[in-house]
């Protein structure tokens, strides 16, 4: 399929400040659009001016939550090239996600070159700034216009990207975080490893509660015995214990991340000892008091890796590495944005340059 381009006529200023660029507020001159209906499939790919879309207000989207998106970003070389970091496993993603929601499946040969072709038709938007870049937001919607309840027919499918500041502009403080024990995010044969806006909706109460009594995040635990540890925020977390990582294993309730898949890569090649299973609340706290539990982190595109400092639960808190990031967290973050920004080789061919044309 060939992807039409229409350029704006009327380019925006790209942000001077790239310290102040915050994360998703400012959007680039273009979007990436293409439609889907069962007699033609996936159709009509273009490029066009960034600006609003017009949906009947009967749309599925907008009533039964038919919403799938994925999050990646294009990075700055020095050399001043533009890179993606494992765009590939991002859009096995979205199928996976799309397949759970019955969302017509996209073609990975040809989104990824949808993204190639975005990327480098905005690559100016690319901030030069260490530690910002630009971010991508691919998503799907479900756009029959009527009400009854059905298998999804049309939809939609867009890519939109904002030029996103450095997480980490004062460094990589530790955060604190909320085990959350009433509400839960997913369950097993629930949507939990699907990265669709539904579960965000019903994420935000337990946020905004954890948010108003001090905490960075929430820690959310399994959704049937209360008892295991499955994500941080909308991050996969990670734990060293008596100097082995451990991180929740795959069950269909936690999201798989690139971000984490990435990490236990690197770890298990640099000889550490990484396992995948479930880990208790009352495993942690027990670790915790004998002095065990050496680091705690969370993985995500967004933040890469963030520290956790202190865990809360009913009450009882502990912290970890007082309150400082630990050795395996500081490498792990390292190494990836060494490969993400191109300061260093990329052994695993993660890495997809966007060339200039
Ligand atoms: C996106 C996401 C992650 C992190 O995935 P990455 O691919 O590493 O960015 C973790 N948990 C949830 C719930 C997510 O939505």
């Amino acid at each position: 399929m060939e992807i039409k381009i229409q350029k704006t006529a009327a380019p925006k200023q790209k942000p001077t400040d790239e310290n102040n660029l915050g994360f998703g507020k400012i959007f680039t001159d273009h979007m990436f659009v293409m439609d889907y209906d069962p007699e033609s499939g996936w159709h009509d790919a273009r490029i066009v001016p960034y600006g609003d879309i017009s949906l009947s207000p009967a749309c599925a989207v907008f009533h039964y939550g038919a919403e799938i998106f994925e999050g990646l970003k294009a990075y700055r070389r020095a050399d001043g090239g533009v890179q993606l970091f494992r765009p590939d496993a991002n859009i096995e993603r979205m199928n996976n996600s799309a397949e759970r929601l019955c969302l017509p499946q996209l073609d990975p040969e040809f989104t990824l070159k949808a993204l190639e072709t975005y990327v480098e038709l905005e690559q100016d938007w690319v901030p030069h700034t260490p530690g910002a870049s630009l971010y991508l937001r691919p998503f799907l919607i479900g756009t029959d216009p009527f009400l009854g309840l059905h298998t999804i027919q049309k939809a939609t499918f867009m890519i939109i990207a904002s030029p996103s500041g450095n997480y980490y502009a004062e460094g990589l403080n530790p955060v604190k975080i909320m085990i959350e024990d009433e509400d839960v995010r997913a369950v097993r044969g629930g949507t939990g490893y699907a990265k669709c806006g539904g579960n965000y909706a019903a994420s935000n109460r337990a946020g905004a509660k954890a948010e108003a009594k001090g905490f960075s995040q929430v820690l959310w635990l399994d959704g049937v015995e209360r008892k295991y540890v499955e994500e941080v925020g909308s991050m996969n977390v990670m734990f060293k214990i008596d100097g082995e990582v451990v991180t929740p294993v795959l069950l269909g309730s936690v999201l798989p991340g690139v971000t984490r898949r990435s990490c236990i890569q690197l770890m298990k090649d640099w000889g550490m000892k990484v396992t995948e299973r479930l880990i208790s609340v009352e495993e942690l706290f027990t670790a915790a008091k004998e002095g065990r539990l050496e680091e705690a982190w969370g993985t995500g595109t967004a933040a890469v890796i963030s520290p956790i400092g202190m865990l809360s639960f009913k009450g009882e808190s502990f912290v970890i590495n007082d309150n400082k990031i630990g050795p395996t967290a500081q490498k792990l973050y390292d190494e990836l944005t060494d490969i993400q920004w191109g300061r260093k080789d990329d052994p695993y061919n993660w890495i997809v340059k966007i060339d200039r044309k």
